[in-house]
């Protein structure tokens, strides 16, 4: 063998080399679990690392909460962080986003609702004052129902209507109770901020889509609300 071809084979070699390496550095981001192989050929034990960080469950303060479920609570958060600036701006940081079933309410209507909107921290009991004050509840069922995001919503419009009840319409009254009046209830209102944030799914409000004037109602209130 001459010399030309023992240095095409050793510039193979190296090349190989150099791409293995790239190839492993560029797959070393992804979530593939590092596999150890003992050095004793004849007894191979494969040890799978345990996965960190994706498989964690929710280890927090809501673990002690009556009817917390927690399976979907980094979902929930996720969908929180995702929440339309206008609404977000208003609503974060003041209220606990929490998967979970209300025990309250499953003791009023029979079952978890998808939502529930909890002001003033209901105990199962229905005494006041437990921690979970100014709460958004999401059941598993709203998941399960694939409505966790309008759900959200709803509630987060009950949240909104609450943190601004001291906010005022260019008439001085209420900006909370004129839209109480305007769309039929306070529950017509939350539904009709569903469809405001691009939601469909509605429990209370039956005349369909909004109107361009009940549009620019929502971002009067909001706009006006917001700052304050
Ligand atoms: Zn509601």
């Amino acid at each position: 063998m001459n010399n030309k071809y023992i240095f095409s084979f050793l510039f193979l070699v190296i090349l190989t080399a150099v791409s293995l390496l790239l190839f492993n550095s560029q797959t070393s981001d992804s979530t593939t679990v590092p596999v150890n192989i003992s050095e004793d050929e004849e007894s191979v034990q494969i040890v799978e690392e345990e996965e960190v960080g994706e498989q964690l469950l929710y280890d927090g303060p809501y673990l002690s909460f009556a009817g917390f479920e927690g399976s979907n609570q980094r979902l929930l958060e996720e969908l929180v962080t995702a929440l339309p600036e206008e609404l977000k701006g208003v609503i974060k940081n003041k209220i606990l986003f929490i998967n979970g079933c209300h025990q309250y309410a499953l003791s009023v209507v029979s079952r978890c609702p998808y939502g529930v909107w909890d002001s003033s921290g209901t105990y199962p009991d229905g005494t006041k004052g437990a921690e979970w004050t100014l709460s958004i509840w999401i059941s598993d069922r709203a998941f399960t129902a694939g409505e966790q995001r309008d759900v959200l919503i709803h509630e987060s419009a009950h949240a909104l209507s609450y943190l601004t009840r001291n906010c005022n319409t260019e008439n001085n009254t209420s900006f909370r109770k004129d839209a109480w009046d305007y769309f039929g209830s306070e529950e017509q209102f939350a539904d009709a901020l569903v469809l405001y944030f691009g939601g469909s799914y509605n429990h209370y409000r039956i005349s369909g889509d909004l109107t361009n004037e009940e549009t620019n109602y929502i971002s009067n209130y909001i706009g006006t609300c917001s700052e304050g």
